[in-house]
């Protein structure tokens, strides 16, 4: 018997309007393990009339700043206290480990729910009054109205919560359309929320496929804003819909994020950073360090080493503390690696280690891929195209400037590594990246303080920081006149229409 679960409408647990399900697929082991309501064009209309209810009559928006900040930090502390079950829920929902479950996704859903209470507990929606002799002007943030939140599998936790919070911080509502893939852990955040306080009708939640229940959203004219996060393809889509009504739209988009070695790194502090870089989540990840930029001098000795240490990765179930890594998302993701490894030997790339299926034993249906290092060029499609998955192309530069060249030729400019014993030189590098993200001698680094997001075709707008905050807010400007009719304030008028 698999458990089931329902969309979360106006406040409420609910069966799609079509009755129709969908099942979730444990990554770990090929088989089904929930049954989901599966949200339509129906559903998507009745949360989005809910949610403008909630925007227009109802309580939150007009709350002070302070006072919906307490909730977020209630929800906080709910996370908190469910953290062991969202873990365990993520990971056997998503295939990412139950170490990433508990260390990373928890953590920054807690953390991003305090930070965006502090913002909007400091009230700062407000710019200073400035008065003038003819008149006072003030600016003022407010809420957009209904937004429509939309993520994909990777991170179907920590996406929600990247969403859910600025938007209701800032005094919105939301519809959280999650991925059909792993929908579990945005459906127990919504009954959080639900449980803290957040009004009715202020977040619903309703996994759906993306071009049914993700599109009604996008379309809808009772919906403001979307923020999505996903492949390029789909916010390509994405925006081409929401121009019927135009929509605010944020895009966080794909990858192809290159790790930068210089030749003054220490190889062994390098070589562990580069392999977190790109096999965290099995490289389901948009920032994941996906092109290895070497110096020739030091290509094979590092290449030796990066075999060696990958090697010793541990390949295993999601639910297992002692798997280093866990299965890719499904047999679609799965073929889709497998491909890539192939096209990257059709044009010429050596296998340095993986390029294959790994069998775990007792899940034999599970998704496993091995971690793989590719030897090629930056002009091969594996390292122009987003593989989404445990695959390393390395690519060998003879100076600083080839490196610069090398990294920034790419549609995407989501983040990048440098790698090296002297920060002076490596933030010269990062200077001249086009990328929105650049850590130095880190990866994943992701905080909810500072802004995240791409340049080029890796998205538009950032999440994050006070400029995500931003994102959530429309600007009003206020002008109150001070001259009356002392003064003749509009000459041009009586010249454009002059009295008899
Ligand atoms: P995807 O684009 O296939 O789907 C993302 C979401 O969009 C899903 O919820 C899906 O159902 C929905 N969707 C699909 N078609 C739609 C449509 N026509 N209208 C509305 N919604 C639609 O992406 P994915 O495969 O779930 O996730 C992987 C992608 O996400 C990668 O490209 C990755 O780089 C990107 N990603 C980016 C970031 C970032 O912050 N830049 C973070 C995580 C993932």
């Amino acid at each position: 018997m698999t458990e089931t679960h329902k969309l979360i409408i106006a406040g409420e647990e609910t069966d799609a309007a079509s009755g129709e399900t969908f099942e979730s697929i444990d990554p770990s082991s090929g088989q089904p393990f929930a049954t989901v309501a599966k949200a339509g064009a129906d559903d998507v209309r009745r949360a989005a009339e809910a949610a403008r209810r909630a925007f227009d009559e109802g309580p939150w928006p007009r709350m002070k700043g302070s006072e919906r900040a307490r909730v977020l930090m209630d929800v906080a502390s709910r996370i908190k206290e469910h953290g062991k079950q969202l873990a365990e829920t993520e990971a056997q929902d998503s295939g990412g480990t139950i170490r990433k479950g508990r260390f990373a996704d928890v953590g920054m859903a807690i953390s991003t729910f305090r930070t965006y209470a502090k913002y909007a507990a400091e009230d700062r929606d407000e710019e200073p009054l400035e008065r003038t002799p003819i008149s006072s002007n003030w600016v003022r943030r407010e809420p957009i109205g209904v937004c429509a939140a939309i993520s994909p599998w990777n991170f179907p936790l920590q996406m929600a919560a990247w969403k859910i919070a600025p938007a209701i911080a800032a005094g919105n509502s939301v519809l959280l359309k999650p991925p059909v893939e792993a929908p579990l852990s945005s459906l127990m955040l919504g009954r959080l929320c639900a449980e803290a306080g957040v009004p009715e009708g202020v977040v619903s939640v309703l996994p759906g496929r993306g071009t049914e229940a993700g599109e009604a959203m996008v379309a809808s004219p009772l919906v403001d804003k979307v923020a999505f996060t996903g492949s390029t393809e789909v916010g390509r889509r994405i925006m081409e819909v929401a121009a019927g009504t135009i929509k605010k739209v944020t895009l966080e988009l794909g990858g192809k994020s290159p790790a930068i070695v210089l030749d003054d790194a220490d190889p062994a502090y390098a070589v562990e950073g580069v392999l977190w870089g790109i096999f965290f989540h099995q490289g389901q990840v948009c920032s994941a360090g996906t092109r290895l930029l070497l110096p020739s001098s030091i290509h094979d000795d590092f290449v030796a080493r990066l075999v060696e240490r990958a090697e010793r990765i541990t390949v295993g179930p999601a639910l297992d503390m002692a798997s280093d890594i866990g299965p890719l998302i499904s047999q679609k993701q799965l073929d889709t690696v497998s491909g890539y490894v192939d096209v990257g030997g059709e044009e010429g790339a050596e296998v340095a280690t993986g390029g294959q299926r790994v069998a775990v034993d007792g899940h034999e249906g599970g998704f496993y891929y091995s971690p793989t290092i590719l030897l090629g060029t930056n002009d091969m499609r594996i390292a122009q195209e987003e593989i989404f998955g445990p695959v390393l192309t390395v690519i060998p530069y003879e100076d600083e400037e080839e490196a610069v060249r090398l990294a920034n030729d790419s549609m995407y400019g989501l983040a990048a590594t440098v790698w090296s014993g002297d920060n002076g030189r490596a933030v010269g590098v990062a200077d001249r990246l086009r990328t929105g993200t650049v850590w130095i001698n880190d990866h994943h680094m992701i905080n909810p303080r500072y802004p995240f997001g791409g340049y080029k075709q890796s998205g538009i707008g950032r999440e994050h920081g006070r400029q995500g905050f931003d994102e959530y807010r429309e600007t009003k400007h206020i002008h109150v006149d001070l001259a009356g009719q002392e003064r003749d304030k509009h000459p041009w008028w009586d010249q454009l229409l002059p009295r008899e």
